[in-house]
């Protein structure tokens, strides 16, 4: 790595320029810090060096040079602080600030762009992959962008985003674990139609939300009351009720708002509740019976926090900051209050791609044996819905985001290393500590079950210590892991619809039981 910075030392006052023994008192200045000051920490000759330096009226002109040890910024920023002490008690003279000028960095890069890429902050940058080399170059940046740790982010970012074009399109590892039995189907229409042909459910007000008449409905709290009684409550999961809104600051410790912002839907709030200050807004409303968007966009803020895109953020920020007690743990509460809301836009699909969606979704936080012994439990539960009471056609596969593939994060041990695991598939010799099963189920009206695309109805992860160490939870003695579940009521209905159809008579006996009888809803002309 190479950094080359021209910036300046901005002084409390501009020194006379001739005042007696000053240029020297600099020079023995910039030579000491050369040697000591700005090698601290560096190996052997490789510290960082001031080039050139000038004094200009209240500024300290300077070149620094260095390599990766101490970066020119940060040599810059421990100039600023010598300084001050340096030459503080003989000629008042302090550092207000630091400034870079101009900031050229070269570093390596791990493999060729396969295409040009932008960064936000850089002036400009150079991609060599030939050399594997990147150039960027700053200019006027100040004191708090050197001191915050920017500049090794962008260097990160470089490197993720030449990453990223090499997994364009494929983001996952795919690996099926186990495979129920074929079964056969009753029908292979798309049941979001024929229930909207039948009255079972109405296209929503807004985009990719639907409004669920009585015999809908009523499937969908049986998927609940199943997922309750068969899943969480045997496995002994206590309920919660969060908030539907949740704030960016969550969403930056778990990094969904860098992830997905365009997926959310963002909530603003009045910027007052003063009645007059809304007087012109609902005058207008009266007279053209519209709601005029200009005179609103003045009245509200620009969006905080966004509406609720899956349970576990705001789970995990309740915990924030606590040192959880040996004997609550594992943790296993779920929340089913915070519909999840996202703006799929054009891959909105019937009922198993909305807009609007209800989950139930389990968390679990615990040492990390027993989140792998929980989730052959809930496996082992899971199973048992799906087999025993539905009966459907699913499968469940390992998926491995490729950037946990690649930073080697995804362990595997031995069932013999490890006694407590006991793997579901006995072909298999090893377990995957971390990662996320997805559950997919077969759907008669996509096609073939070869060349359909399987719907992922549910999954099921195990994370690590990634939101345990963001939200900074604690626990009175060893690792502390977490994962979730996201059990999709939208999903499960529209993968039992799908096999099943929409007659109850040819409905599993188990499944009846819980449902009870099929509203009759209600007719409209
Ligand atoms: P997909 O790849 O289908 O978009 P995802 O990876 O975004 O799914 P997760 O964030 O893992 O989904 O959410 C977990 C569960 O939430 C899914 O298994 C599914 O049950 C449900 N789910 C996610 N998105 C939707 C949606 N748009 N409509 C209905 N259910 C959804
Ligand atoms: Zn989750
Ligand atoms: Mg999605």
């Amino acid at each position: 790595m190479k950094f080359n910075l021209t910036g300046r030392i901005v002084l409390n006052k501009s020194p006379e320029p001739n005042l007696p023994g000053l240029q020297k008192d600099l020079a023995d200045f910039f030579s000491e810090a050369n040697e000591m000051i700005l090698t601290k920490g560096a190996p052997e000759g490789k510290g960082a060096a001031v080039t050139d330096w000038t004094l200009k009226d209240d500024n300290i002109l300077v070149t620094i040079m260095s390599g990766r040890y101490v970066r020119a910024h940060d040599a810059l920023l421990r100039l600023k602080k010598h300084l001050g002490i340096k030459f503080g008690k003989k000629y008042q003279l302090g550092a207000r600030s630091v400034v870079a000028d101009n900031y050229d960095i070269e570093f390596a890069i791990d493999r060729p762009p396969l295409a040009e890429i932008k960064v936000p902050f850089v002036q400009t940058i150079k991609l060599d992959g030939a050399d594997l080399t990147c150039n960027i170059s700053f200019e006027n940046l100040s004191e708090e962008f050197l001191r915050q740790n920017y500049i090794d982010r962008i260097i990160k970012l470089v490197n993720h985003k030449i990453a990223d074009q090499y997994y364009a399109g494929k983001s996952e590892q795919w690996e099926v674990m186990w495979s129920s039995v074929e079964r056969d189907h009753v029908w292979s229409k798309d049941p979001t139609d024929e229930m909207q042909r039948l009255g079972w459910l109405k296209q929503g007000p807004t985009k990719g939300k639907w409004f669920y008449r009585p015999q809908l409905t009523a499937i969908l709290r049986a998927m609940e009351q199943l997922a309750l009684d068969h899943v969480l409550y045997p496995l002994g999961f206590q309920e919660v009720i969060q908030s539907h809104l949740v704030p960016f600051d969550i969403w930056l410790k778990t990094g969904h708002i860098a992830g997905t912002p365009n997926e959310f839907y963002y909530v603003s709030e009045p910027l007052t509740r003063d009645v007059d200050a809304w007087e012109s807004f609902r005058d207008t409303i009266y007279v053209t019976n519209q709601v005029p968007s200009d005179k609103l966009k003045e009245l509200i803020t620009v969006p905080s926090m966004g509406i609720c895109y899956a349970q576990c953020p705001g789970i995990y920020w309740s915990f924030q900051g606590s040192v959880i007690a040996e004997d609550s743990l594992p943790v296993l509460i779920f929340d089913r209050a915070a519909n999840s809301n996202r703006y799929e836009s054009g891959g909105r699909h019937g009922i198993e791609r909305v807009d609007e969606f209800h989950r139930l979704e389990p968390i679990y936080i615990g040492h990390p044996e027993q989140l792998i012994e929980l989730r052959e439990k809930l496996i082992e539960r899971y199973k048992y819905v799906f087999n025993e009471i539905l009966e459907l056609e699913w499968r469940m596969a390992w998926v491995t985001p490729w950037y946990l593939e690649q930073s080697g994060q995804v362990s595997e041990v031995s069932k013999e290393e490890n006694g407590k695991v006991n793997g579901n598939d006995k072909n298999k010799d090893s377990v995957k500590l971390k990662g996320t099963i997805d559950f997919e189920a077969y759907l008669p009206y996509r096609g073939t079950r070869e060349e359909s695309e399987w719907l992922e109805y549910q999954n099921l992860s195990i994370i690590g210590d990634k939101f345990i160490d963001s939200f900074n939870i604690k626990t009175q003695r060893g690792d502390l892991w977490s994962g979730c579940s996201g059990i999709g009521l939208e999903r499960w209905a529209a993968v039992f619809l799908a096999q099943k159809g929409l007659d109850p008579v040819n409905w599993p006996d188990k499944f009846r039981d819980v449902l009870g009888e099929l509203p009759v809803g209600y007719r409209t002309l």
